[in-house]
C-alpha cells in the first residue's frame, strides 16, 4: 500500500491550500472561515518518483476555541493511528500559538515521523525573525513554505520522502 501522508494544523493556517498546491489540483476547498474543509480528504501526491495519498484535514462545525482545540486533537490522533508522515502546518503571521504547542507535543510523543511547515513565509530571502520561534515546537528544524506561491513545497516534500 501507498504510504499516508496527513497534513495536520490549526484552521486557517492553510492546510487546504497547501494540499491542493501539493497534488496539483483543488479537490479541498480554501476559505477564510475556519471550518469549511470537510473532515477528512484524499489526493494522490508523487514526488521524486514517490507515490503516497495525502490527507487533508479539518473541521465542519461552526468553531469555538473549545471546538477547536478538541477537534485538532482528533486530527491528530487519528493522524497518528493512521499516517505514515505527519506535515504540522503553522501560520508565520499568528507565531507560535498555545494550540499549536499542545499538538506538537502530542505529535512529539506519537514517535511518528513529523514534519513542521511553517505556512504563508510569502517574502522569499531571510526569514522574519519570527520564524525561529518555531524551533520552541521542538519538533526540529521548521520548513518555510508559501502554499499560494509554492515557494517550499520542495524542501517540504524532499524531509516528507526521506522517511519512506
Ligand atoms: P485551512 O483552514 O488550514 O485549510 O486553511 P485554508 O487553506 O482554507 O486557508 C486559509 C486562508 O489562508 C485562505 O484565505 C488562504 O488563501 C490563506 N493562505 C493559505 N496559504 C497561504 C500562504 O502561503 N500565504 C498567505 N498569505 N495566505 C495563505
Ligand atoms: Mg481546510
Amino acid at each position: 500500500a501507498k504510504p499516508v501522508v496527513a497534513i495536520v494544523g490549526r484552521p486557517n493556517v492553510g492546510k487546504s491550500t497547501l494540499f491542493n498546491k501539493l497534488i496539483g489540483s483543488r479537490l479541498s476547498i480554501v476559505d477564510d472561515t475556519p471550518g469549511v474543509t470537510r473532515d477528512r480528504i484524499y489526493g494522490d501526491c508523487e514526488w521524486l518518483n514517490h507515490n503516497f495519498l495525502l490527507v487533508d484535514t479539518g473541521g465542519i462545525e461552526p468553531y469555538s476555541t473549545d471546538v477547536i482545540l478538541s477537534q485538532m486533537r482528533t486530527q491528530a490522533e487519528i493522524a497518528i493511528e493512521t499516517a505514515d508522515v505527519i506535515i504540522l502546518v503553522t501560520d508565520l503571521k499568528c507565531g507560535v500559538v498555545a494550540s499549536d504547542m499542545e499538538v506538537a507535543s502530542m505529535l512529539q510523543k506519537s514517535n511518528k515521523p513529523i514534519v513542521l511547515c511553517v505556512n504563508k513565509c510569502d517574502s522569499i530571502g531571510a526569514p522574519d525573525p519570527e520564524f525561529y520561534e518555531f524551533y520552541n515546537l521542538g519538533l526540529g528544524d521548521p520548513i518555510a513554505v508559501s502554499s499560494v506561491h509554492g515557494h517550499g513545497t520542495g524542501d517540504l516534500l524532499d524531509e516528507v520522502v526521506k522517511f519512506f
